[in-house]
């Protein structure tokens, strides 16, 4: 299983971009930096783009791959809870800020949306998939991807402390999560619902202890301004725990 970062900050320059994976140039989790990453080719090669939750920072081009496939005359299939759905068909696709795609061209809208329920697996071809809620400040899921030939992710999104429960439900062979300020941000973290290094590690206690195990760990939605101090305290989070903790980047391509 391929997994490129499309994008692996929490903010967007000319040089960084937001969180976003593409897996096996097919499915998408999150919509940060979809449009601005990829080809037309690309963007109509996508099957599937599975939302996290409903922050800007991560359905941002669903608007922009709307109006894509409305004029490569093509759909865009989206999955995601009730409540993401909801958020983007009150706020966005309204006829007001931008045309609702999710009815538009009628009876033939462009975005094919499938709802989905935390916690029931579900397939798309050959990937089997299911979300896992975690605690963030709107109602958020991570997803655990399994590939036909068995590999398996998990990619919490945007989440806040309080994983325990989640592990109970995935094992992936790969972590992928999310650090979005050092350390000395720990009231923010907690107030927010982000991660820091410090709280990251609460986290992969849990992991440990409940499965007997620590996968290599990804981490992406990291403040640009904050990465180096990111950086450094997560080198020292590695070394204490003995496993591979990285900092993702635009373009960082992994292969599971
Ligand atoms: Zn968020
Ligand atoms: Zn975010």
């Amino acid at each position: 299983m391929d997994i490129r970062f499309l994008g692996a900050h929490n903010c967007e320059t000319s040089t960084i971009k937001l969180a976003t994976l593409l897996i096996d140039d097919t499915l998408a989790i999150d919509a940060g930096a979809l449009t601005s990453s990829l080809s037309i080719e690309a963007q109509l090669q996508l099957k599937a783009v599975l939302l996290t939750h409903q922050h800007y920072d991560h359905i941002r081009d669903i608007p922009a791959i709307a109006m894509n496939a409305l004029f490569y005359e093509t759909d865009i299939h989206v999955y995601s809870t009730k409540a993401v759905q909801e958020a983007l068909a009150t706020h966005w696709l309204n006829g007001t800020t931008y045309a609702n795609f999710l009815e538009k061209p009628e009876g033939n809208p462009r975005i094919k949306f499938t709802i989905i329920e935390p916690n029931q697996a579900f397939q798309i071809d050959a990937y089997k998939i299911l979300a896992v809620p975690v605690n963030h400040s709107v109602p958020t899921v991570g997803y655990q991807i399994t590939s036909p030939d068995g590999k398996v992710f998990f990619y919490t999104a945007d989440t806040g402390p309080g994983l325990a429960e989640c592990w109970q439900y995935v094992s992936p062979q790969l972590l992928i999560t999310e650090v979005t300020a050092p350390n000395r941000y720990e009231a923010f973290g907690r107030r927010s619902l982000h991660l820091t290094p410090n709280l990251l590690k609460d986290e992969l206690v849990s992991f440990q202890k409940l499965k007997g195990y620590l996968p290599p760990v990804v981490l992406v939605h990291m403040n640009p301004r904050q990465e180096k101090e990111i950086e450094a305290e997560i080198a020292a989070l590695a070394e204490e725990l003995g496993t591979g903790i990285t900092l993702a980047y635009e373009g960082l391509q992994i292969n599971l």
